[in-house]
């Protein structure tokens, strides 16, 4: 029996786990994905102290420090869990597992567009991770789809490569943070962006390859854009499954309800990171709910007198 399961190892997760350890709590952490959606951005620059750092060698520092002092990881999907009295039994495809409290770190799943195309010519041009892709665009004209940090910050990378990035985004104005914002409006100045408003990607279309977008404005005089890649970077959804099942309290967007302590409506079940309601969604808020999240699972488990 473990103290504590942790679902999830990102950020979140990482740090809860360290945390939890270090409290003397035996933990285990199942992830299907090490490292979470963090591990797919080429350059944090804004996690205090961590310098200039990509997000792989950050997350993968965060393992490496939970697993010094004591943590368990198990790259297994948690497939379901199941609460009893006073404890969890949580079924992944390969074993069960037991334990008195939970911490759920489950972040989000990239969105995706839902358009015709879109997933006939996936690795055919559509790409939702510039770091991996962008190399293969190679002084070709791309889209990228999106208006907040994701978007701006792939584009700006994508400009390494491509010959012009357009940003198409749905609304008048795109919305990354400001420091953000000054660097892809650069990229406008010297004509490596391009940015499209009020606009959408209908459908992408061509042969064995990305050829071309249809737009739901025109632009230029045409519906038609010519492009030989799209990147979607148009956020996430949580990865709320197994909150459901546990009955946990989500918010209409299907976020799981914290309070200031990452405790839900759920008696032993604490929640960190991405999935849950705290706005803002950065590796340092995530981290340090994950310490938060730990201290109220330790607390539950051996209340102060
Ligand atoms: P966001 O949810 O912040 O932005 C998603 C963007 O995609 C919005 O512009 C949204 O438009 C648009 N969008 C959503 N759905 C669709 C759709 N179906 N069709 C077209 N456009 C759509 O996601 P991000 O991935 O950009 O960021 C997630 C979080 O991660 C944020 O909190 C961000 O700050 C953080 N982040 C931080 C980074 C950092 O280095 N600090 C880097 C990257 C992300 P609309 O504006 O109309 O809603």
């Amino acid at each position: 029996m473990y103290d504590l399961i942790v679902v999830g190892g990102g950020p979140a997760g990482y740090s809860a786990a360290l945390y939890a350890v270090r409290f003397k709590m035996k933990t285990l952490v199942l992830t299907e994905d090490k490292g979470g959606v963090i591990k797919w951005t080429n350059l944090i620059e804004n996690y205090p102290g961590g310098g200039f750092i990509s997000g792989k060698e950050l997350v993968e520092k965060m393992e490496e420090q939970a697993v010094k002092f004591g943590t368990e990881i198990k790259e297994e999907k948690v497939q379901g869990i199941e609460k009893d009295e006073n404890s969890f039994k949580v079924i992944s495809g390969k074993e069960e597992y037991f334990s008195k409290s939970l911490i759920l770190a489950t972040g989000v799943k990239k969105r995706k567009l839902n358009i015709p195309g879109e997933e006939d010519f996936q690795n055919k041009g559509v790409s939702f991770c510039a770091l991996c892709d962008g190399v293969l665009f190679k002084d070709k004209e791309i889209a990228v789809v999106g208006g907040g940090d994701s978007a701006a910050k792939e584009a700006i990378l994508l400009t390494k490569y491509a010959k012009k990035v357009y940003i198409i985004y749905r609304k008048n104005q795109i919305r990354p943070e400001p420091i953000r914002y000054e660097r892809v409006m650069q990229k406008v100045k010297e004509g490596k962006i391009e940015i499209i408003n009020n606009t959408n990607i209908t459908e992408i279309k061509g042969d064995k390859f990305v050829e071309h977008i249809i737009l739901d404005n025109e632009h230029k005089d045409s519906r038609k854009l010519e492009v030989q890649g799209v990147f979607v970077e148009i956020g996430g959804t949580p990865g709320n499954d197994l909150a459901r099942g546990l009955g946990v309290e989500l918010t209409e967007k299907g976020f799981i309800k914290i309070d200031e302590l990452c405790r839900t409506n759920v008696s032993g079940v604490f929640a960190a990171g991405d999935v849950t309601s705290f706005p803002l969604k950065q590796a340092i808020t995530a981290a340090a709910h994950g310490t938060v999240a730990a201290y109220s699972a330790h607390n539950y488990l051996s209340p102060e007198k």
